[in-house]
């Protein structure tokens, strides 16, 4: 079978003369077994060559401040995602620990000569990747499974903002948004006997914090992810583009925790609202260019956030490797923050405080409970929240060690390049431009209560999350 896989989207991290052996694709950010373009690849290897081919995902101890929420949504997605593998001729192995040493030693033991992993901006996973590739003697690659247009063909270096790498992604998208070949049933047997999957090991193996409980309103797993997207196409898509920012009203996608861990990807809600839409991909990017932001459509506005937005988000922290702290603001923030640093601040709380939702702020409250409760706040919310972190603590780093720490913590979706970009942007200019000079933000933009009140029922959103159990 020839690569069906534009190989733009394919990075030869280690390269290896052919010998046989096994594939194995080790899953990491895209938990998926449909519309995968890591996975698809590995599998178009097995088929060239004849080859045996398996999935393995390693699952480590603790991540990122993740905590029970974050890990029983992978654990379950990935028992979804072993059974639709399983029905496609492909084993599915669940190892604990460290990717740095269990992936050296699976491919050891199961005699891999080709490894294909998923790309992931994070320092932390670039970082275990490396190792990896230090450690294995067989041909490994990395694919872009996340990003419609390969985080290294959109753009070759760090974007200014969304004006910059728009263009660049509108002129790319009509060779990038194809339809996903089928995973076939792969035909050549796995050598070996597949031991069950024992889900409550994997459980006990975890050493997480377990009082940051799951979030009840969402299911994980593929098939509850495509679900949840019919159900936002056909339900709330149409009022996308004019609701979206009042959080009173449950207008956004809510597909958020779904895109992080994978289970479903970017490039199929594009190819749903495309054909919901039935405009041709050109005509909705010519209009984006041309038109007013007030008259683009929903499906124009679905697009410019889940590919501009989260693309950019993406080329932020694949180029700039500070992007959890200040010096990965650009210079101009980086220089109004100092000036301002000495700003007397009107209040300041500590972390526990801002956790605990114990400001003086019933709006920001409401949103923070909005986050611990459910798992996901108001994207319009998650912007007030931040640069209010930003006012009440003594320093910038102070604002994004606090921002981050409880993004990552609360959110489904943290730990993801979207949050530490959001996060940069509101604390620290990152994509944003200076604004008029004030006390504390100096130049970076800024937020107030008022101006939320100008925008939504402030007083009902309030009503409604204090009323979350
Ligand atoms: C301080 C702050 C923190 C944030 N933290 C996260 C985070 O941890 N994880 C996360 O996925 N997003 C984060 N965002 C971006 C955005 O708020 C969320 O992606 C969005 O609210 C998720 O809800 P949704 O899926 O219903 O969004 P929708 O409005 O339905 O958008 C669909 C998809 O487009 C993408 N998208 C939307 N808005 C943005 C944006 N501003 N930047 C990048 N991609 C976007 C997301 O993948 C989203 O799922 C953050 C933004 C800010 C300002």
């Amino acid at each position: 079978m020839a690569s069906p896989i534009n190989p733009s989207r394919i990075r030869t991290i280690n390269d290896h003369p052919h010998r046989d052996g096994t594939v194995v694709y080790w899953m990491g950010r895209d938990m998926r077994s449909q519309d995968n373009w890591a996975l698809l690849f590995a599998q178009s290897l097995g088929m060239k060559y004849k080859l045996p081919l398996a999935v393995v995902f390693v699952l480590m101890p603790e991540f990122l401040d993740a905590t029970e929420r974050a890990y029983r949504f992978i654990l379950k997605g990935l028992e979804e995602t072993e059974r639709s593998l399983q029905q496609k001729g492909i084993p599915f192995y669940l190892l604990l620990g460290r990717p740095e040493e269990e992936i050296p030693k699976f491919v050891r033991q199961h005699n891999v000569s080709k490894l294909v992993t998923d790309f992931n901006p994070l320092n932390i996973v670039r970082s275990y990747k490396k190792t990896v590739a230090a450690r294995i003697d067989a041909a490994f690659y990395e694919v872009d499974a996340h990003n419609i247009i390969p985080a290294w063909t959109v753009s070759d270096k760090q974007e200014f903002g969304a004006y910059t790498i728009r263009p660049k992604v509108h002129r790319m998208l009509p060779e990038y948004l194809e339809e996903y070949p089928p995973l076939r049933k792969h035909p050549y047997p796995w050598p070996s006997p597949v031991p069950a999957t024992d889900w409550q090991k994997a459980d006990r193996s975890l050493k997480i914090d377990r009082s940051v409980k799951e979030a009840g309103w969402i299911v994980p797993g593929e098939t509850s992810a495509r679900n949840a997207l019919q159900t936002f196409l056909k339900e709330r898509f149409a009022g996308y583009d004019t609701d979206r920012n009042d959080p009173t009203l449950n207008s956004q996608s809510n597909l958020s925790p779904f895109l992080h861990f994978g289970h479903l990807a970017p490039q199929r809600v594009a190819l749903e609202v495309l054909s919901l839409s039935g405009r041709p991909i050109r005509e909705i990017v010519d209009k984006e260019k041309n038109g007013s932001a007030a008259n683009r459509g929903s499906d124009a506005a679905l697009l410019e956030e889940l590919i501009v937005r989260r693309e950019l988000a993406d080329n932020f922290t694949f180029y700039n490797t500070d992007y959890d702290s200040v010096l990965g603001f650009p210079n101009w923030a980086k220089i109004t923050i100092a000036e301002h640093r000495g700003d007397a601040r009107e209040y300041l709380y500590s972390r526990e405080q801002f956790e605990h939702g114990a400001t003086h702020d019933p709006l920001w409250n409401a949103a923070q409970r909005q986050m611990v409760v459910t798992g996901k706040m108001h994207g319009y919310m998650r912007m007030y929240w931040a640069k209010k972190i930003l006012e009440w603590t003594a320093s910038a780093e102070e604002a994004m060690a606090v921002a981050i720490y409880l993004n990552d913590r609360y959110e489904l979706d943290g730990r993801d390049p979207n949050g530490y970009a959001g996060i940069a942007w509101s604390i620290g200019g990152v994509h944003d431009r200076a604004w008029f000079e004030r006390p504390v933000f100096g130049k970076i933009r800024y937020m107030n209560y008022n101006g939320c009140k100008s925008k939504f029922a402030v007083d009902e959103y309030i009503r409604r999350m204090n009323e979350l159990k």
